[in-house]
């Protein structure tokens, strides 16, 4: 269909064309007109051996040629015009052919007119210059010494015609007879110009068929990738501007920038300036660039674009192109990335990475401008018990608490963190005085003990807090951090709820304690720690019916490490489950080995209770197996009691389910509470030495000691007096009928052998 279109109107422009016909492959396959020319169709150039050289030709120049004069099939003389036909991919389609009426070429072209004034001949040359057969008029013409000679290019051949003037009746030859011989080129010129036009069109239209195609498959990929693109001139006018880019900036598909001038209300002027910059240097210097830029849209959130050129002048243009393309995903993520990584997702405050990084920088500030910062270390008291009773959430509640309570004691200038769990952490930067840190800690300790509400109830805390100064306590973020650590250590050690400098002794201590804590480690491998006995006296029969086995710790030079410096470091650092369960184990198969019959106290650690190994199995495996061979008795703390009630309720259960008597140790030490007596199964209360030692001097002390006796009484709870140093104070328990005494009166801890010896003399 549309060959004969295009056939028709290439007939109408020249009537020359006896027909046009398109051979696949070698083979006629169209024929215009076909009337007549029906013969045509299904003819093969490779039998037809008059034609199938200069076809090979065509083929093999792949340009358009002119041949001839051929005998058509059809009947008459012609000349013809032959192109090939490449498909896009390079291949041969086939061949194009119309054959131009030679006669009538000649009379057009006015040939044979000029025949009658001239003698005029024309002949072809192929490609390799060879002469091919005059054509047109007397070959003899060309041997003419005194002839004109002119030449076509067609193709890869060229016409050469060649013209002498027949002698007139006055023997003058007219010049005006030699311009219409050019005409004559003209005119064959001119319908050569045809087919050129003809490739011409055939290669635009394949061109303009893949440009069409590479922009809609750009426009399609644009708008899949959302990656706009435009174009831009020396002036900074676009050239170009995609559809796509008006969308990266919230507008409508249609708005389009005639300058670079008209995006400048989009951006901060920081921004647009620096895209103008931008492309101002590729323009001058083809530099590539890739900026990140912030659109404010009027009514919509911000948006970020990434505007990119490679900076080179697009395809012998003066201009650059680019694209642009909004990353606001992108951007977020990281900046959702970034803030995670410094920022504690529960209270929004900066986390410890990023206190640190602070601290750098406030030091360095301070460094320079010679001025004081503190660093404020502050721990909450007591805040795991809000966990294990009343839930994580509430515990989240408290920290989210603590936290704006901190916040709004703050300076905007300073810095309040969580480090971790319930550790948080402050920078007061400018300080004159020291007290300032003081007044600050004091405001915040008072702050942090109004009450907490809950949900279900209100809590009470309290905070430790430790502060080291710069540069008097230290002068890098670490040192300073970690001596304010030390010192509210400190806090906590001496009962906590308060704050405290740091100071050198502290530094000395926790080196110490540091030091201490390896050799601790060393000494559990190597045994080094051993069970010393104390015994506990009927005061009624004044014999020794039950023990306490306490570690004894020494080293190889001989001295004893007192349990009160071991015993605590071990709780810090979770060694004292191994302890615990080494002195169940050794003290029990020591005083089996002694074959007795006393009864065998041990203390245990609360830490062992809120382990989340398996050492609460592991121990409870051995004591149940040891209680079968040995009377035993589990000294607990009241702390035990108030961290977690209920799971402490669950294990003491345990231990009764198993035979095991439970005592609280150094009661009325701690925070007692005679209900503890009344909801655990307790059997046993040890009075804490305290008491005891104010025997004869605060009868307050006494008051309670005689309280506290007939209470258990009523309970139907033992009691054993700890700490009996003197006769008086024995006989003051006797003779208030206090069952068990301990203490240096009635015998110090000693070791097994000692502690056998004294079984036996009994
Ligand atoms: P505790 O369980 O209250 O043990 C009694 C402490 O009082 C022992 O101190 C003992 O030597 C001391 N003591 C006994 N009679 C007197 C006296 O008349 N006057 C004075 N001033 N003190 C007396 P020790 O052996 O230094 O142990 C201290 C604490 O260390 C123990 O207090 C106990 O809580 C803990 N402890 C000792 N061994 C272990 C153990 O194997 N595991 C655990 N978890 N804690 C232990
Ligand atoms: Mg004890
Ligand atoms: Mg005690």
């Amino acid at each position: 269909h549309d060959f004969n279109r295009y056939a028709e109107v290439l007939f109408r422009k020249d009537p020359l064309l006896i027909s046009f016909s398109a051979a696949k492959d070698l083979v006629i396959k169209y024929v215009f007109p076909l009337a007549g020319n029906e013969k045509a169709i299904g003819l093969s150039y490779r039998n037809t051996p008059d034609q199938l050289p200069m076809v090979e030709e065509v083929i093999k120049s792949g340009q358009v040629q002119m041949g001839g004069p051929i005998n058509l099939v059809q009947g008459g003389t012609a000349f013809i015009g032959r192109a090939p036909i490449f498909l896009p991919e390079g291949k041969l389609w086939g061949i194009i052919s119309a054959p131009l009426n030679a006669q009538l070429l000649f009379k057009f072209s006015e040939i044979e007119q000029a025949s009658e004034h001239f003698n005029i001949a024309i002949r072809s040359y192929d490609a390799q210059g060879k002469a091919g057969a005059v054509f047109f008029g007397d070959a003899a013409v060309f041997d003419s010494p005194d002839k004109l000679l002119s030449r076509i290019y067609i193709g890869g051949h060229s016409w050469h015609i060649a013209a002498t003037a027949k002698p007139d009746n006055n023997g003058l030859a007219p010049n005006i007879y030699l311009l219409r011989g050019y005409f004559i080129i003209s005119a064959v010129i001119f319908s050569l110009f045809i087919w050129f036009r003809f490739e011409q069109i055939s290669r635009q239209k394949e061109l303009q068929l893949k440009r069409l195609e590479d922009k809609r498959l750009l426009e399609s990929v644009g708008r899949v990738a959302k990656i706009g693109g435009w174009k831009i001139d020396d002036n900074l006018n676009f050239i170009k501007w995609s559809q796509q880019s008006s969308l990266a900036l919230a507008e409508a598909e249609d708005f389009s920038p005639a300058t670079l001038a008209d995006l400048r209300s989009y951006f901060s002027e920081e921004d647009y300036l620096l895209w103008q910059a931008k492309v101002k240097q590729a323009l001058k210097t083809a530099k590539a660039f890739n900026i990140e830029l912030q659109v404010r849209p009027k009514n919509a959130q911000p948006l970020w674009l990434r505007i990119m050129s490679d900076g080179q002048r697009v395809l012998n243009s003066s201009c650059i192109a680019g694209t642009i393309q909004d990353v606001t995903d992108k951007i977020l993520s990281a900046q959702l990335i970034e803030y995670q990584a410094s920022f504690d997702s529960l209270t929004d405050l900066p986390n410890r990475r990023s206190y640190q990084e602070r601290l750098e920088l406030a030091i360095k500030n301070a460094r320079r401008s010679s001025n004081r910062l503190a660093v404020l270390f502050i721990d909450l008291d007591r805040f795991k018990p809000i966990n294990d009773n009343y839930g994580h959430q509430a515990g989240d509640q408290v920290l989210v608490e603590a936290a704006a309570r901190l916040k709004a004691q703050l300076r905007d200038s300073d810095t309040v963190a969580r480090l971790s769990g319930d550790e948080f952490a402050l920078i007061v930067n400018n300080m004159t005085h020291y007290q300032d840190a003081l007044s600050i800690a004091e405001k915040i300790s008072q702050a942090m003990q109004q009450p907490y509400q809950l949900s279900s109830t209100s809590a009470h805390l309290s905070v430790s807090i430790g502060i080291a100064l710069y540069p008097d306590d230290a002068d890098s973020a670490v040192l300073l951090l970690k001596k304010a650590d030390q010192a509210m250590y400190e806090v906590k050690a001496s009962g906590r709820n308060g704050c405290q400098f740091y100071t050198h002794e502290m530094q000395l201590k926790s080196e110490y304690r540091h030091q201490l804590r390896n050799k601790l480690i060393t000494a559990l491998q190597k045994r080094e720690l051993q069970p010393y006995f104390q015994p506990i006296i009927d005061l009624k029969s004044n014999k020794i019916s039950k023990c306490e086995t306490l570690a004894r710790w020494q080293q190889e030079n001989g001295d004893f490490i007192p349990p009160i410096e071991f015993i605590s470091l071990a709780e810090e650092s979770g060694l004292i489950n191994q302890i615990d369960l080494f002195m169940l184990e050794e003290s029990s198969q020591q005083l089996i080995a002694m074959n007795s019959a006393t009864e065998l106290s041990i203390n245990v650690s609360p830490r062992l209770f809120h382990t989340k190994d398996n050492a609460l199995q592991n121990w409870l495996t051995a004591i149940e197996k040891i209680s079968q061979s040995v009377n035993i008795t589990v000294e607990i703390t009241e702390r035990l009691l108030t961290d977690d009630s209920e799971k402490a309720l669950a294990i003491l259960k345990k231990f009764k389910s198993i035979g095991i008597k439970i005592a609280i140790d150094d009661f009325g030490s701690g925070y007692s509470s005679l209900n503890y007596l009344v909801k655990f199964p307790v059997d046993l209360i040890k009075i804490d030495r305290s008491f005891i030692k104010n025997i004869g001097i605060d009868p307050s002390s006494e008051t309670l000691i005689e309280t506290i006796l007939a209470m258990a009484k009523r309970l139907n709870i033992e009691v054993v007096a700890e700490g009996i140093e003197t006769q008086a104070q024995l006989t003051y328990l006797q003779q208030h009928n206090c069952a068990y005494g301990q203490g240096y009166f009635l015998g110090k801890p000693m070791s097994r052998a000692d502690f056998h010896a004294l079984l036996k003399t009994h």
